[in-house]
């Protein structure tokens, strides 16, 4: 008796924390595709289409993100009522190629897409975007009512495979992990290299500690040939998703341009976030936050450490540590204070990781073989060595050859994402 007393209990406990998501949604997607347009100054953005995908990956209770990550926000409001009911920070190509030299030469288009859960009545989408203070300004705003029988039911049905299942979609962090590049013959290549990436993210701390808290699937999709694009070395592969080398003329910068592509694939399974495993050996390859990660999962000594780095940026936005590597101009301008936790130029070192130092601690630190451990204000770092600072001498955001650990910094930033993912 008292058994099922506690079992009506919990469930009108769960009937209550999914309320809020109940009244407002439906469990499976409806994803948004529009045109990033522009160049170095300008920013437009294009309707392009509606599509209806079957699962929601995320939480039911989490719905409005007051992370404050990223460059871009999709804020989707009750239409009748003007609530907010969901929000979701992010990044894109588009902005990196806004700071690189070709933005100032032309104007391009990317294709991009947000999902947010299916809503039951209309909505109003809007897209934001920082401006150069680092202040959200709106791009763009659209009425979607869910009635529309514009919105596209047609999608792929890829083979769906879990690597690492740990429990219901919406309480844990769903990593999908898509196939690029592996040949119809090679499906056991890429199952093999699957648990390779669950076996390095959970060799890290704090990941490690979080293990049941992450769910890992695979989406098979068999490319036409093997390998991807290396335009340097004027190869070219017919692959499902295009993915590519000497991105923004960087050769180790590996990326697919078609964002649209990559949530076609990943629709096949529920997620929140999306990492492409390319059939190659070749070091390098990228990762967006809250959009897609990208390495080669052939690499043969550091797969394994490029995918937890990687998965750094793409999962919550942490910033590269290091100084020197990529083409940007800008990228973080030095009277306005980062929005990514592990990076500071000093503007507001207050909401940064001030609290988690201890007082004694030189500000800005200097970077001595006994200070190698030491939470502290490194000048140096997101790609310049003046006027930006990082928490550690190294860091897994900064030289991976070198180090086997996050920050502390990082490490509390990544605990702090995944239970905010959980709930
Ligand atoms: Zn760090």
């Amino acid at each position: 008796m008292q058994k099922l007393v506690l079992l009506l209990f919990l469930s009108v406990v769960a009937l209550n924390v999914n309320a809020q998501f109940d009244k407002y949604f439906q469990p499976k997607t409806l994803r948004f595709d529009y045109y990033h347009c522009g160049n170095h100054q300008s920013e437009s953005i294009f309707f392009d289409e509606l599509i209806e995908e079957p699962h929601w990956g995320g939480s039911k209770v989490n719905l409005v993100d007051d992370n404050n990550y990223g460059s871009n926000y999709l804020k989707v409001y009750d239409l009748e009522s003007n609530k907010l009911i969901f929000s979701r920070g992010y990044c894109t190509l588009f902005d990196e190629w806004q700071t690189v030299d070709e933005a100032r030469q032309t104007n391009r288009c990317f294709p991009e897409s947000v999902i947010m859960p299916f809503p039951r009545k209309s909505v109003r989408l809007e897209l934001l975007s920082r401006n150069k203070k680092g202040v959200f300004e709106k791009k763009f705003e659209y009425t979607i009512n869910p009635e529309s029988y514009f919105i596209k039911k047609e999608r792929p049905n890829w083979q769906v495979f879990d690597v690492a299942y740990s429990g219901d979609p919406a309480h844990k962090v769903d990593v999908v992990l898509l196939s690029e590049g592996y040949t119809a013959d090679q499906y056991e290549q890429f199952k093999s290299d699957c648990a390779k990436f669950a076996e390095a993210l959970f060799s890290y701390t704090p990941y490690k500690e979080n293990r049941s808290k992450f769910n890992i699937r695979g989406v098979w999709a068999p490319s036409q040939e093997s390998g991807v694009d290396i335009p340097g070395e004027n190869q070219w592969r017919k692959t499902n998703l295009d993915a590519s080398y000497y991105t923004f003329n960087s050769e180790r910068y590996q990326m697919v341009t078609d964002f649209q592509k990559v949530r076609d694939m990943a629709s096949c399974a529920p997620y929140d976030y999306i990492y492409i495993l390319s059939n190659t050996q070749k070091y390098g390859g990228g990762a967006i936050y809250n959009f897609y990660g990208i390495s080669a999962a052939g690499h043969k000594a550091e797969a394994g450490k490029i995918y937890v780095h990687e998965f750094g940026h793409l999962f919550l936005g942490l910033a590269d540590e290091y100084v020197g590597g990529v083409e940007y101009n800008d990228f973080y301008p030095l009277n306005v204070e980062p929005w990514e936790p592990n990076l500071t130029t000093l503007v507001d070192f207050d909401k940064k990781w001030k609290n988690q130092l201890d007082p004694q601690t030189p500000v800005p630190t200097p970077a001595t073989k006994e200070n190698a451990e030491v939470l502290g204000v490194y000048e140096g770092g997101g790609y310049v060595a003046k006027g930006v600072y990082r928490p550690w001498m190294n860091c897994m955001m900064n030289n991976i050859h070198t180090t086997d650990k996050f920050c502390p910094v990082c490490v509390k930033a990544i605990q702090n994402m995944i239970d905010f993912q959980c709930k």
